[in-house]
């Protein structure tokens, strides 16, 4: 591999992982310290309690040292037994990802496709409950903000829909690329288990997971018998009540989680969320007036923390990440299976400002000039004037 240096900072605008803030770097930059001390009891429990403001949660989240995938097996592993049937809502690369992890696990994964440009709709999730009459339907599987299209999903809504057709189903949720980015609400809009990760929202490295889990979930964890052992949140609940982990934790991302949760309070979760919603909507304004076209092609469904963008036909969309990254020192997301050299993804998250926007845009819009790639000029000013105009 080349090491030539690069000038100036690496602009990492791949929908996760996101920049890492300097000061987590700092926070994490200490010694390990003995997991079974005093010392790191109070870290752990300060983190275990922080966090669960960020999901908006009373009940219990489990903190797991494993990427976000890890966390996907651990809520189906800790609720559900063999043959299970769960609705999955298919709407992109990573729902598509966690329906073939069900199906590797033994579950019965019932599918509602789409096409991949828009969020899950409640209205299909009720009609396939209302028809399932004798109950085989154990889960409903949603991703909150689909990674791969940039397009979100109402959870709040799919969870009415569930409950206007009075059936037992858990629902389960994917917030990896939304939590702490845009607003979630665990215990208000009725999520049975929350599947979250580090590296997107949270500004942290990747490499730690989350289970967030309501009363409802815990009860089926007593009576699934899908084999369960590193994911089992039983111990994980025990040795957490006393700030400890029933294994050795990743104790230098805790030190980065909790530092984390201090910024994210200090700037307040509302503020999080409308700094994310300001860039998006910068965003796809410049992409429209380069005459390109978004993936997401609901309105109400548009992701805040990412956008796909396609290009026009014989324009090959890694061609174009690539020059990118050659001359601007930028990473941007790839097209995922289907969209692959398709699409690529802008990603607006985590520790994110307007200067880093309008650079960016700035690069995407040099790029699709030295690409050859049909466009109109003027996307990133458009931004810039929006940015000017908007607080
Ligand atoms: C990133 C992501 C994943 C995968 O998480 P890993 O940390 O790579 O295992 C799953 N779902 C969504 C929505 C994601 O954005």
């Amino acid at each position: 591999m080349s090491r030539k240096h690069k000038t100036g900072r690496h602009l990492l605008q791949i929908p996760g992982p996101s920049n890492v803030p300097d000061r987590i770097l700092r926070a994490m930059d200490f010694p390990t310290i003995d997991h079974r001390s005093e010392e790191f009891f109070e870290l752990a429990k300060q983190c275990l309690s922080g966090i669960k403001d960020i999901f908006k949660t009373k009940s219990n989240v489990i903190i797991y040292p494993a990427s976000g995938t890890g966390a996907w097996e651990a809520a189906l592993v800790n609720t559900l037994s063999p043959g299970d049937t769960v609705l999955m809502v298919e709407t992109g690369h990573f729902a598509s990802l966690w329906v073939k992890l069900a199906k590797r696990l033994g579950l019965k994964a019932e599918l509602i496709e789409t096409n991949w440009r828009r969020g899950a709709d409640a209205e299909e999730i009720s009609q396939r409950l209302s028809s399932d009459k004798t109950g085989k339907i154990k889960a409903v599987c949603i991703v909150h903000n689909e990674t791969s299209t940039g397009a979100m999903s109402d959870v709040a809504r799919v969870r009415k829909s569930i409950d206007d057709t009075g059936h037992n189903a858990l629902l389960m949720v994917d917030t990896i690329s939304s939590l702490a980015s845009s607003d979630f609400r665990h215990d208000e809009w009725g999520v049975d288990v929350t599947v979250s990760g580090s590296q997107k929202g949270l500004m942290l490295p990747p490499g730690l997971s989350f289970n967030a889990i309501s009363k409802k979930a815990i009860g089926a964890h007593k009576k699934a018998t899908l084999p369960r052992s590193y994911w089992d949140w039983g111990e994980q609940i025990e040795a957490n009540s006393v700030g400890a982990f029933p294994y050795t934790p990743a104790t230098n991302l805790l030190y980065g989680l909790n530092e984390a949760i201090a910024m994210l309070k200090e700037e307040g979760l509302d503020n999080v969320f409308s700094r994310h919603k300001r860039h998006a909507e910068a965003t796809r304004l410049a992409v429209q007036t380069w005459g390109l076209e978004v993936l997401c092609e609901e309105k109400e469904d548009f992701s805040n923390t990412l956008t796909a963008v396609l290009l026009p036909d014989g324009y090959n969309a890694d061609e174009f990440r690539s020059v990118v990254l050659d001359n601007f020192n930028m990473s941007l997301g790839n097209g995922l299976s289907r969209l692959a050299g398709k699409v690529f993804r802008i990603g607006h998250l985590g520790d994110f400002n307007d200067l880093m926007l309008v650079a960016t845009l700035g690069g995407i819009e040099m790029g699709l000039s030295k690409s050859s790639i049909p466009h109109q000029v003027g996307g990133t000013q458009a931004a810039m004037q929006f940015l000017k105009q908007s607080t």
